[in-house]
């Protein structure tokens, strides 16, 4: 295990100004944290942080993401909390570790490898600090290094899987070849430990039998670029068995044709002596057709830089070479944690960090290659993504600015359809919330729903939109149907005339309705009435009084009332409204008035708004309740009160209406003088004796000096 002074030691090596003492803090904390827990292969737990630490130390990182790495997993795994964190490390360090332990309990949630495209997402989107990201992946890469000694096989192959899917191609995406390598070698001999073998086996024989050969090649190469006037720092490198794997699978060829097992990379200084060496390479060996790429003028969207050749070189061996400068080599190898390099006395300029994130913006946002990984993960595009999990752990991608409303939609349309509320982590949530990334949604359905006109103005997903515009669409049209063939009944009937479908059907013109549905719903709509539709087929004789139309409920006989459309079956909102100025209830005795495209309206037969339409007696129309049985329906009733002002006086007035099963849903104070305060009251109730009731009960409660139901 490393020791404290010798972490400290590597950090000061590449930079001086590091603050020594928080990293030395930051070890003693999360040893005692840790304390005696031990990891699977029985060192102390605490050799885990320190590996990691020790990892990004050799990618020379900035002393946060050390102190982080110390930390990562206290949070989690300790009594630690992320309070003691920012108390003793500061807002920044708790920040870090907060987006590291996130990312760890994410792990935890979700093993569908199907869906490890969104996942990858997910990571990125949730590691707003690219630091966090690297952190993860040492972590990874150590837990890797260590897979061996878990004993749960399942669980090994669950670990190996997930970074063969998620981590490696993750590294690959911000350019760290070298621990994309890494991770994916050791997935790799977890996942299928046979091919590696033989792939293992088979490159020991190669190497025996071509005994020094690697050395032969390299030294030729030298001498040659040597001779061209370069100078040049030629490498061989074995390549790994996965990548061996991957291009026997890939390319579909034997093992027997895999002679190019090593890569010949040569480093120079400037970019124009990169071009110089190809013309020497290419001058001195017999080129592989088809093997040149110029990653130098059309980089990789990872920001690799090279070029890459084929050659019979050397020996009369086939060999591949990556010709590139320092500069890109460090790039090449170390990716996005290239630019954390610290160079000794470079003064540390505020803002690095972000131009840092910027530049990794950039290369997820200009990816062109549809061969590379994520290629369809433009940032921008999970910019305005979140992504959240179904109690099962499937995860589901929604627009920034989406509501358990779409993801009910996204599960399934027959679930958003149906939904009547959401646990969000766990707890009720109005399904007008905005859900956050990592967002565990638990839709809570009922057969009695049906998607509600109000969801149309805060879902943001299309099939959402979608799936509710048409419900109403189709609910519309057959609540004005319904309507409309009431009043036509009605009016018929009141005029001494029977209704027949085939009467209709001769006046279809007349009103420019293609059938007798379309002529019942433009009467629904209010636009046409029962009146017009029944002179148009019986024109009323020239000296026949006008039809008697009764306005007043007092008029009604007991006949008008069997007369009257019922109201049962239509949806408040669709085409049936009720008033805001009398709020009429079940029981109350109410009447219509039928407004171009909207329906009917319906209010207390008492409501002063009526006067209103005290000149248009064709719009009014005869309604009623539907016995019992509108119940389903809550109903809203206002009231008007006046209390004492004093001390609890407010408290009695919303515990009498709780004692009597009112919900209320509005308070407002209308005004308040050193005496009295006058408050509108709206109480959900069953009907108008609910609300009678709660008036009364009201009336006797000492501190309240009067309640009326308000009238407009
Ligand atoms: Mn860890």
């Amino acid at each position: 295990m490393m020791r404290q002074f010798e972490l400290v030691e590597r950090v000061k090596a590449y930079d001086p100004a590091a603050d020594e003492v928080a990293i030395n803090r930051a070890y003693v904390f999360s040893m005692k944290a840790h304390g005696s827990q031990l990891r699977a292969s029985g060192d102390p737990y605490f050799s885990h942080p320190i590996e990691v630490a020790g990892i990004l130390a050799e990618m020379k990182l900035d002393a946060a993401s050390i102190i982080t790495a110390l930390l990562h997993d206290t949070v989690e795994d300790t009594v630690a909390t992320l309070d003691d964190i920012e108390r003793l490390f500061g807002p920044d360090i708790a920040k870090l570790v907060d987006g590291v332990t996130k990312l760890s309990r994410l792990e935890l949630q979700s093993d569908q490898t199907k869906q490890a495209e969104n996942f990858r997402k997910l990571v990125l989107a949730m590691s707003e600090d690219i630091r966090v990201l690297l952190v993860k992946l040492a972590d990874r890469l150590h837990n890797m290094r260590t897979l061996h000694f878990l004993k749960d096989e399942e669980r090994r192959r669950r670990i190996a899987r997930e970074t063969m899917e998620i981590y490696a191609p993750l590294a690959e995406r911000i350019g760290m070849q070298e621990m994309k390598d890494e991770l994916e070698d050791l997935a790799f001999a977890e996942l299928h430990p046979e091919a590696r073998a033989s792939i293992m086996a088979r490159l020991a024989f190669l190497r025996e039998k071509g005994e020094g050969l690697a050395e032969r090649i390299m030294d030729e190469l030298q001498e040659t670029l040597t001779g061209g006037g370069l100078a040049a720092e030629v490498s061989g490198r074995e390549k790994t068995p996965y990548s061996v794997w991957r291009k026997m699978q890939q390319k579909n060829v034997g093992f027997e044709q895999l002679s190019d097992i090593m890569a010949f990379r040569v480093v120079v200084d400037t970019v124009e002596q990169c071009y110089q060496a190809l013309g020497v390479v290419h001058s001195r060996y017999p080129v592989v057709p088809g093997r040149f790429k110029d990653y130098i003028s059309t980089p990789k969207p990872n920001n690799y830089r090279s070029l890459h050749t084929g050659v019979i070189g050397p020996e009369r061996q086939r060999i591949e070479m990556q010709i590139r400068t320092r500069d890109m080599h460090e790039v090449a190898e170390l990716g996005v944690a290239a630019h954390w390099v610290y160079k000794q006395g470079a003064p540390r300029t505020e803002g690095r960090q972000y131009r840092w994130l910027r530049e990794l913006l950039d290369i997820l946002e200009h990816a062109p290659d549809p061969q590379e990984f994520l290629e369809h993960t433009k940032l921008e595009m999970f910019q305005d993504q979140v992504f959240c999990f179904t109690p099962k752990g499937d995860l589901i991608a929604l627009p920034r600015g989406a509501t358990p409303v779409d993801f009910a939609y996204a599960v399934h349309s027959v679930i958003g359809d149906t939904c009547v509320g959401a646990k969000i982590n766990g707890r009720l949530a109005p399904l007008r919330t905005q859900l956050a990334n990592g967002d565990q949604v638990e839709v809570i359905t009922s057969k009695a729903q049906t998607p509600s006109p109000t969801w149309e103005r805060f879902v943001v997903t299309g099939k959402a939109r979608a799936r509710i515009r048409r419900f109403i669409r189709t609910q519309q049209r057959q609540q004005y149907l319904d309507l409309g063939k009431a009043i036509l009944q009605k009016a018929f009937r009141h005029e001494g005339h029977d209704l027949t479908e085939k009467a209709l059907d001769e006046v279809l013109k007349t009103f420019n309705c293609a059938s007798v549905e379309d002529l019942f719903v433009a009467v629904g709509e209010g636009l046409a009435t029962g009146r017009e539709v029944v002179h148009a087929i019986h024109p009323p004789r020239p000296d026949a009084k006008p039809a008697k139309v009764v306005r007043l409920a007092t008029a009604r006989s007991k006949k008008a009332s069997e007369n009257a459309v019922p109201i049962r079956g239509l949806i408040p909102g669709m085409a049936l409204h009720f008033a805001g100025c009398c709020h009429p209830l079940p029981g109350d005795r109410i009447v219509g008035i039928v407004t171009t495209g909207k329906g009917v309206t319906i209010h207390t037969i008492d409501c002063d708004a009526l006067a209103n339409f005290a000149d248009t007696p064709e719009r009014w129309l005869d309604v009623a309740w539907t016995s019992k049985g509108d119940g389903e329906i809550g109903h809203v009733g206002r009231i008007n009160v006046t209390l004492g002002n004093e001390p609890g006086s407010l408290g009695s007035l919303t515990t009498v209406i709780g004692k009597q099963a009112g919900n209320i849903t509005n308070l407002k104070i209308t005004n308040r003088s050193i005496d009295f305060f006058e408050i509108l009251v709206d109480i959900e109730v069953k009907d108008v004796k609910h609300l009678t009731n709660i008036i009364a009960a009201l009336r006797a409660t000492p501190v309240i000096n009067s309640v009326e139901r308000s009238r407009g």
